[in-house]
């Protein structure tokens, strides 16, 4: 371990929290798999986020997200499985200490590690949604579509489908995002996994449970605007500072 008495100070700021509040973005599941957005080896080198991720060029052209979801998307989240650090997470709520993760992920894969309490910023790409009529289908049901009909189409009603997350240009859920503020006013530890804090508002949470007097935690394998207001800064691999933890 590269740094043993930090890692006893966060294990001790855990052990003395008693409403502790944990904030996940994309590095967390980087270790399952799952690329982040941003970052040496991130999405947006890759793919034009203003065609996969924006809400009005998803109605343009459902095609291209439709593609990008086939050959780029579902094929990393339907093998990727919970790494060393949303275990860790799981079994700290089990034990009474985490109350709630707050996540902008949209993978699933914090509650597949078994955490109860998940407020799901951005929504979950497993979840499609039919536009019409409301029902959810699963992403494994609307992938076996993709190779005969694309865009495909809801199998109840016809009706346009969408995947059940946030794009670039739509509002996050409000009742999610008043609980993820009211977690983050009453907790007394916020612990940040694996988010650059550049995406808004997401990335005022930390400031909020700071100005609230909980004591921030940040692990994140990049330096983030927001390290100046946390007590503890890991740059470092979300595995191996929360594997080691529980
Ligand atoms: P981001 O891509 O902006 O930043 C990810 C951060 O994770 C980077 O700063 C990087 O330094 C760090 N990181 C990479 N590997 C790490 C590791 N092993 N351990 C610790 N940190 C690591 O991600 P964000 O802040 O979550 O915001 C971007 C948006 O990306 C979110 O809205 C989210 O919906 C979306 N997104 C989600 C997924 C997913 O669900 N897994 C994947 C990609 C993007």
């Amino acid at each position: 371990m590269s740094d043993p008495t930090r890692h006893d100070l966060l294990q001790r700021m855990i052990e003395e929290s008693k409403r502790m509040v944990a904030f996940t973005g994309a590095g967390i599941s980087a270790e399952s798999g799952i690329p982040t957005y941003r970052g040496d080896d991130g999405l947006w080198n890759k793919y034009d986020p203003v065609k996969f991720a924006n809400i009005n060029h998803f109605f343009k052209q459902p095609d291209y997200y439709w593609n990008f979801f086939k050959e780029v998307r579902y094929p990393v989240i339907h093998r990727a499985r919970p790494n060393k650090a949303h275990a860790a997470l799981a079994q700290l709520e089990q034990k009474g200490k985490l109350k709630t993760v707050i996540t902008q992920n949209i993978d699933g894969l914090q509650q597949a590690a078994g955490s109860q309490h998940v407020l799901e910023l951005h929504g979950n790409t497993r979840r499609i949604v039919c536009l019409k009529c409301g029902q959810c289908h699963s992403m494994e049901d609307v992938y076996e579509q993709l190779d005969t009909r694309l865009p495909p189409l809801c199998p109840d009603c016809n009706g346009t489908l969408k995947p059940d997350v946030v794009f670039f240009g739509e509002s996050l859920p409000t009742d999610v995002l008043e609980d993820a503020i009211s977690a983050s006013q009453s907790c007394d530890l916020f612990l940040v996994v694996g988010s650059s804090l550049v995406v808004q508002p997401a990335a005022t949470l930390p400031v909020t449970a700071r100005q609230h007097g909980a004591r921030v935690v940040i692990i994140n394998r990049d330096p983030t605007p927001l390290d100046g207001i946390a007590e503890l800064v890991f740059h470092s691999s979300a595995s191996e500072v929360l594997g080691c933890l529980v």
